[in-house]
Order: C-alpha cells, then sequence, then structure tokens
C-alpha cells in the first residue's frame, strides 16, 4: 500500500499513533478527529497516501465516500445535530494541514457559527472517546 513515512495519517493507519476509531473496512478508516470542530467530528481517510484530490484514484475516492456516507448515517444518529457538513481541503490555500487525502464529517447546530476555518484547539480526550463509543454503536 501507498504509504509515507513521515505522514500522521499513515502513522494513525499503521497504529504508531493513538486513535479513537470509529469504522475501518480494508480500504478506509475513520476516527474521530482530536481538534473537534463540534462533538463528533470524524475524519475518513483513504488507507494508501494519497495527498489531495488530484492524486487520489477514482476507484480510492469512491471508497472514501461510501464510508463517509456510512459514518455520516452513524453520526447524525448518535447526535442528532441539524445539519452535517462534509468538508475536505486540497493545499494550503485551502488550510489543508494535513497532506493525506481526508474527508471531514462536522456534526452542525443552528447558530454554532462554525466557520470554515475553524480554529483547531485540542478537545477533551474523555469526551471525543465517548463520541466515538456512540458512533461505533450506530454504525450499520
Ligand atoms: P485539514 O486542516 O488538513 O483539513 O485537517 C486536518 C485535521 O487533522 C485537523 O482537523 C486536525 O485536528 C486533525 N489532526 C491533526 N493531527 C491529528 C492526529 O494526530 N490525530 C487526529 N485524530 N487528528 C489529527
Ligand atoms: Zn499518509
Amino acid at each position: 500500500m501507498n504509504k509515507q513515512e513521515e505522514c500522521i495519517f499513515c502513522k494513525i493507519v499503521a497504529g504508531d499513533l493513538p486513535k479513537f476509531d470509529v469504522f475501518e473496512d480494508e480500504q478506509t478508516l475513520a476516527f474521530m478527529d482530536i481538534n473537534p470542530a463540534s462533538e463528533g467530528h470524524v475524519l475518513v481517510i483513504p488507507k494508501g497516501h494519497w495527498q489531495d484530490i488530484f492524486s487520489m484514484p477514482d476507484e480510492q475516492l469512491g471508497y472514501v465516500i461510501a464510508t463517509t456516507k456510512r459514518v455520516a448515517t452513524a453520526v447524525q444518529k448518535s447526535f442528532q445535530p441539524d445539519g452535517i457538513n462534509l468538508t475536505q481541503a486540497n493545499g494550503k490555500g485551502a488550510a489543508q494541514s494535513v497532506l493525506h487525502f481526508h474527508v471531514h464529517v462536522v456534526p452542525r447546530w443552528r447558530g454554532d457559527e462554525l466557520k470554515m476555518n475553524w480554529e483547531l484547539i485540542p478537545g477533551d480526550m474523555d469526551s471525543i472517546k465517548v463520541a466515538a463509543t456512540r458512533i461505533r454503536e450506530n454504525i450499520i
């Protein structure tokens, strides 16, 4: 599999860094963002390393989108937000900070005033763990 030694998401896939995972299959992994923009914020990635939308093979995109739908459905059931944003950054100008393709699944509440480029504020690990458990229970 495509892998890059210095990439934190490749390290997460390899099990070399801790994660609160919510779903995994052969091609994809979904885990909690450690700087959650809102409660229940999940990242969905291909297990292989591709930097952005431009380098992602269509087949891989298909796998990631299928997992994203599965995870978003579980997040909706777990937290019943007013909505969910799927966002995905390509390049520094779009505020991409981790250069391994990923889709953000971000629960939204009316009036939350969340900005597109939200500030990265470390979350409370116990709360993130609880959120992961709730979502995992609703994965179908
Ligand atoms: P980007 O800014 O590239 O769209 O999003 C990268 C995301 O990865 C950020 O929301 C950031 O909080 C998250 N992130 C960065 N490092 C780690 C990590 O080590 N573990 C987890 N779970 N998320 C991370
Ligand atoms: Zn990577």
